[in-house]
């Protein structure tokens, strides 16, 4: 009976995820168009047609039509779908941080606020993975990350002072420098290296992170972002010149941090 539970509950999160990656995929197209997100029906990129709520059920509907539009049938690309599927996937990832039986995230909490606590910090959690899920694909499209994204990162670091695991103040002061402050060097002296954009991410999420993590999270995105830009190079998909954009890797190192920075920080020093 419990295991039942667990499904359903597990199936329920990953649906809410997906719901909210379609807004994601919204924000990912107009936030760079500079286009209203909040209100506005949705539509077909192609004939923009409106899209009502049986075009626009995360996964289901681009699956179920023939991953064409309804109305023009033009096939849809499958990114809206990816980012759905992604999204869901990392709301089961913060809560299976979290929440118990799975927790894996300590959390200082005091006894039966257990539940609760783990229930806010999955939602915190959650928030950012969303907004470096978005900036990931905006960057990549756009080579730009949006401030307002950014900012909102830094708010959920303030609000991971009380609702996180437990970062010294002081550790996520300095986290604000330690990796942007370097970034911004470069960015002056290299051409192309690293945007401005890329600087005040890391800022934010050095903030949220503490300066440990933040390192953690630079040196996975430089390692990903270094396989990458070698296989662009290989696939000559650009010209040696050409810049492609660092916002993506860089999140998906500051998202690993967020879970696993302890024990890879504990892992490299083992080495020193
Ligand atoms: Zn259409």
């Amino acid at each position: 009976m419990i295991t039942v539970l667990y499904i359903i509950i597990y199936v329920l999160i990953f649906a809410i995820g997906a719901v909210l990656g379609s807004f994601l995929n919204v924000l990912i197209y107009r936030l760079p168009r500079g286009l209203d997100f909040v209100r506005g029906f949705s539509f077909c990129p192609n004939c923009e047609h409106r899209l009502f709520p049986k075009d626009l059920v995360p996964i289901f509907s681009y699956l179920a039509l023939g991953r064409k539009c309804r109305y023009c049938r033009k096939p849809i690309s499958a990114r809206y779908m990816i980012v759905e599927l992604i999204a869901g996937l990392l709301a089961l990832l913060a809560w299976c941080a979290f929440v118990p039986p799975t927790a894996f995230v300590p959390l200082s909490f005091d006894g039966g606020a257990w539940a609760a606590a783990g229930f806010l910090a999955a939602l915190l959690y959650f928030a950012v993975l969303a907004v470096l899920l978005t900036i990931s694909y905006i960057d990549h499209d756009t080579m730009e990350i949006p401030d307002s994204l950014s900012i909102a990162i830094a708010v959920c670091g303030i609000l991971a002072i009380w609702i996180g695991p437990e970062v010294p103040l002081l550790t996520r002061v300095i986290g604000i420098f330690a990796v942007s402050v370097p970034l911004f060097v470069i960015a002056l002296f290299i051409e192309g290296a690293f945007g401005f954009g890329d600087v005040k991410l890391m800022a934010a999420a050095g903030f949220f992170l503490g300066w440990q993590h933040a390192l953690v999270a630079l040196f996975i995105g430089i390692i990903i972002g270094g396989v990458y830009g070698v296989y662009v190079l290989a696939a000559r998909k650009k010209e040696r010149k050409e810049h492609f954009a660092f916002g993506p890797a860089l999140c998906i190192g500051i998202g690993i941090a967020m879970f696993a920075g302890t024990s890879i920080a504990d892992w490299y020093l083992h080495f020193l």
